[in-house]
């Protein structure tokens, strides 16, 4: 029963303020009771006063039922917080004796109660009741003493105020003593979960260490077999095969590797090894290493590599390599045509080294703007739906990210959804040789085995391989073997060092991981073995661990070189020779006759516009304006029962109202889809750095909506609702393309146009009230009624919504002066620069009328007419006009 009560109070799945509140009910109960006994002993029965304690302790018994019932505990908290500080602790303080006992001693405890329960607004709140409260009743006592119910006698007062001394004391005191207990035991199981958390993620590395140690055996004899098998210059299929079982095995280690990687990252175990390194060889391989890819998927490489870069870099050369072989294999793997670019460039920084700046771009799939926040998450790929033919962990980019990080670097994307990706990396380095690296010729190697030449031919040279894995000794010793050393082979500690007590080797090749004695220990008795042949001779480890410190930890063990398994045939060949003395070397010039330039193209970069204005095609600008200021549009379509047509691109608004009238058949504007537009915007991001898109109102045919959708896939698509059609749109347009001419930033043009938007008026005037019948703003009797008595709406834009002002019966000239008289009466707000009358149909005559007519109250600067497009003719009819100004 105790214990449950306690774990009631204090169980582990309460907050701490929950937790906070039922101690404080409960001592605070416990004390209450006390102090009625109190009462009775020290005072003459207060009645008053007892019945106050009494509901006080109905109060909190209520609250922690509440609590545990409900687990309404803020409700219970300001309830007795409330009943606390405004009722009984003032009222306590009239009742017995004001100063002279014991409940300004107890009002402390509302103070502490107010700060430990509430935050925010609440403890605002009760800091005024209880200002106002407690004030109010000191200065009650101070003014009007005669209301303060005496304490019985001196020795009671004593008494009240030491036992509210010692409750209130106790009760704070044991409130927080209770709560850090709990505190400390909660402190120390989190201590024993870290560190079993800590333990279980120690294990999993090593079980990935060891995994990938595992894995790793095996792959070294099928790339080594393999690459055996490459060498012969097999024909036909075997060939093909042999590349197959390449490629897989390449992506298994990969996979391999990046989870090692991670594992060691997580464990903070993950190392910058700088060295030296030339800079034609680092771009040379990865060229080499990616083009066999691209080749295979008929895509182009492009690489342009600045000559002025210095030839010879600091820096951790097998992380910068895995960074842009990363990026390279992605943007080989999610492009299908087009090409990919690897572009680098070297700036002297203030360090004296250089900045190095790698990109890497490909004209495929592209990266949606919502998914580039998680690309870098581990395990994570991005539209996995749209992925799902292309073979990934969702590693990489993690591991890159990480690793460009470690090395004090910066990557970042830029992508177009739909037309590609570039990927930018931007590196510091330090410079070891000045010397400009030139032009680098990449030249066409060949893919491995057709050209095979040994680097050197060492008759003379004895070798010796420990390997306790049968076939990997093998695998080493034929990779080998065209350099016509001659070469041992051991499957222990215990028999290399039989071996060498026969035997000089020029150099050991000896594996690090094996039973009974394993590398490092044979290495250690090797050199000191007594009338050992090999005491002095190079060690070179084989290992199948991929660390990132390995380099400084195999030094450190004695070994000369080592390395990775899976063996390449070049590596190991370039790791031996240079342990063989050069009188038994004879090296092997590598031909440079018959190699054709590259299939690696220069690149040709066009530069992109800062920002491009689009806009929908019903903004009815004239073409000659349009391409003044750059504006482009997107075309939106009619659907007529003989198809779907592009606005103002394949029919015209004039041959669309005849063919209405003619046929009086049902045309109308049909939306423009997401992808519609989302191939538009990725069409004008390869034109330029960013797109602001003017849409038609958005309270009209909602391309509005379909555009902000569309934009959502892209980093640097705005689109501004116009809140107009027609002219009125034409001219926020050109307002937001005039901007640009200026100058100004998009995020600056985006905020001033939807300022100065509202400065642009539209008025339209319609021959019937179709439209307004069609859109469901009037009934059709409506619509009938005004086509009987030849009654013309004249209509304005208002709140992104075409409104009905005015309907004018007679001629449909008298409507058009009606319109006009009505928008330029206050001439003074209208702006003279521009006027732009768009219209469906009308003959020249109508027009010149029109324009004289508007002459006759305002002389504008500049007096436009254009053809409404054609989703504005389909809705507006024939002989329709609209006119547009600035106001002032
Ligand atoms: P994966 O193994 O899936 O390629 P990465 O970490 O390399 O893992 O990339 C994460 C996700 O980012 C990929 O699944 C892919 O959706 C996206 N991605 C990476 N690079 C590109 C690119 N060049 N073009 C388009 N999408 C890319």
């Amino acid at each position: 029963m105790w214990e449950k009560l306690l774990e009631l109070v204090f169980g582990k799945n309460c907050e701490l303020r929950d937790r906070m509140l039922r101690t404080i009910i409960l001592v605070g109960g416990l004390v209450t009771i006390i102090g009625i006994g109190e009462i009775f002993l020290t005072m003459e029965l207060n009645s008053l006063l007892i019945t106050f304690l009494v509901i006080l302790l109905v109060v909190m018994g209520s609250s922690l039922f509440i609590t545990f019932k409900y687990g309404k505990y803020d409700l219970a908290a300001t309830l007795i917080g409330f009943l606390v500080i405004v009722i009984v602790f003032p009222v306590m303080f009239l009742l017995s004796g004001g100063l002279d006992g014991g409940p300004s001693i107890w009002m402390t405890l509302g103070i502490f109660y107010m700060f430990v329960m509430f935050t925010g607004k609440k403890l605002a709140i009760f800091t005024v009741l209880c200002t106002v409260m407690y004030g109010g009743a000191y200065l009650l006592a101070y003014f009007r003493p005669d209301l303060i119910v005496p304490m019985g006698s001196t020795s009671a007062a004593y008494i009240d105020s030491f036992f509210s001394v010692f409750a209130v004391g106790v009760c704070t005191g044991l409130i927080i003593k209770i709560q850090m207990k709990v505190f400390e035991e909660e402190h120390r199981q989190n201590i024993l979960q870290r560190e079993e958390l800590e333990r279980a993620s120690k294990s999993k590395s090593i079980f990935f260490a060891n995994m990938s140690h595992e894995i790793r055996t095996p792959i070294n004899s099928i790339v080594g077999l393999n690459e055996m098998i490459l060498r012969c210059n097999p024909g036909g299929e075997t060939r093909d095969y042999a590349y197959d079982i390449q490629l897989a095995s390449k992506m298994l280690l990969n996979q391999v590797n990046d989870i090692l990687d991670l594992s060691q990252m997580e464990m903070k175990k993950m190392k910058v090894v700088p060295v030296e390194y030339q800079v034609k060889d680092l771009f040379m391989e990865l060229v080499e290493l990616i083009l066999i890819q691209a080749e295979k998927k008929r895509l182009n490489l492009y690489v342009d590599i600045d000559p002025g870069i210095p030839s010879v870099l600091y820096g951790d050369e097998k992380r910068i390599k895995q960074v842009i072989l990363n990026l390279l294999d992605n943007a080989v793997k999610y492009t299908q045509e087009g090409g990919v670019t690897l572009i680098a460039r070297g700036e002297e920084n203030e360090d004296g080294g250089i900045t190095l700046k790698v990109r890497v771009s490909d004209t495929g799939i592209g990266i949606r703007k919502e998914d580039i926040e998680y690309l870098y998450d581990s395990f994570n790929r991005v539209e996995e739906k749209r992925n799902t033919r292309i073979v990934g962990s969702g590693l990489g980019l993690a591991i890159t990210k990480q690793l460009v990080e470690l090395m004090g670097g910066e990557i970042t994307v830029d992508s177009i959804y739909t037309k590609g990706s570039t990927f930018s990396v931007i590196l510091n380095q330090q410079v070891v040789n000045k010397t400009p690296v030139g032009t680098i010729a990449f030249a066409e190697r060949g893919e491995a085995g057709e050209s095979y030449r040994p680097s050197f031919m060492a008759p003379e040279a004895r070798v010796l391989v420990v390997d306790d894995n049968h076939m990997n000794a093998l695998v080493t010793q034929k990779l080998l073997s065209h350099t016509k050393m001659q070469i041992d082979t051991a499957s222990s500690g215990a028999e290399c060092l039989e071996m060498a007590k026969k035997k000089f080797y020029h150099v050991i090749l000896l594996d690090y991981m094996m039973p009974g004695m394993n590398g490092p220990e044979t290495l250690e008795a090797l050199r000191s073995q007594e009338n050992g042949l090999c005491r002095e001779t190079p060690v070179i480890a084989l290992t199948a661990n991929a660390l990132s410190d390995g380099a400084q930890m195999y030094h450190e063990q004695g070994f000369d070189g080592y390395v990775e398994k899976p063996v390449q045939g070049k590596v190991l060949e370039a790791e031996v020779m240079q342990f063989l003395a050069p009188e038994i070397l004879e090296l092997q010039v590598q031909g440079t006759d018959g190699e054709e330039s590259l299939r690696v193209g220069r690149t040709a970069t066009k530069r992109r516009k800062k920002i491009y204005v689009t806009a929908d095609c019903v903004c009815d600008v004239p073409a000659d304006l349009l391409e003044k200021y750059g504006v482009k549009l997107m075309y939106l379509y009619i659907r007529t029962p003989k198809g779907r047509f592009a606005d103002t691109r394949e029919i015209d608004s004039d041959s669309l109202a005849q063919y209405m009238t003619a046929e009086s058949s049902s045309v109308y504007a049909d939306g423009v889809t997401v992808q519609e537009y989302e191939e538009f915007f990725a069409e004008m991001l390869t034109e330029a750095e960013n797109v602001i898109h003017v849409s038609m109102a958005s309270g009209i045919g909602g391309s509005f909506q379909v555009a902000t959708a569309a934009a959502k896939g892209f980093d640097h698509v705005h689109v501004i609702d116009s809140g107009q059609v027609s002219g009125g749109m034409g001219l926020v347009t050109l307002m937001a393309a005039k901007m640009v001419m200026d100058g100004m930033r998009t995020e600056e043009i985006c905020a001033e146009v939807e300022k100065m938007k509202n400065n642009v008026h539209t008025c339209f005037v319609l021959p019937g009230a179709d439209i307004f019948w069609q859109s469901g703003r009037t009934s059709a009797l409506v619509a009938r009624i005004c086509k009987t008595f030849h009654l013309h709406p004249i209509a304005t834009m208002r709140q992104q919504k075409l409104t009905l002002t005015a309907l004018k019966g007679g001629s449909l000239e008298s409507a058009w002066r009606k319109a006009v008289r009505r928008h330029f009466r206050s001439r003074r707000k209208v702006s003279r620069q521009i006027v732009l009358i768009t219209h469906v149909g009308c003959s020249v005559k109508q027009l010149e009328w029109l324009c004289k007519e508007i002459e006759k109250c305002v002389s504008f600067d500049r007096v436009i007419i254009q053809k409404a497009s054609l989703t504005v003719a389909c809705n507006a009819g024939f002989e329709s006009i609209g006119i547009s100004y600035y106001e002032k």
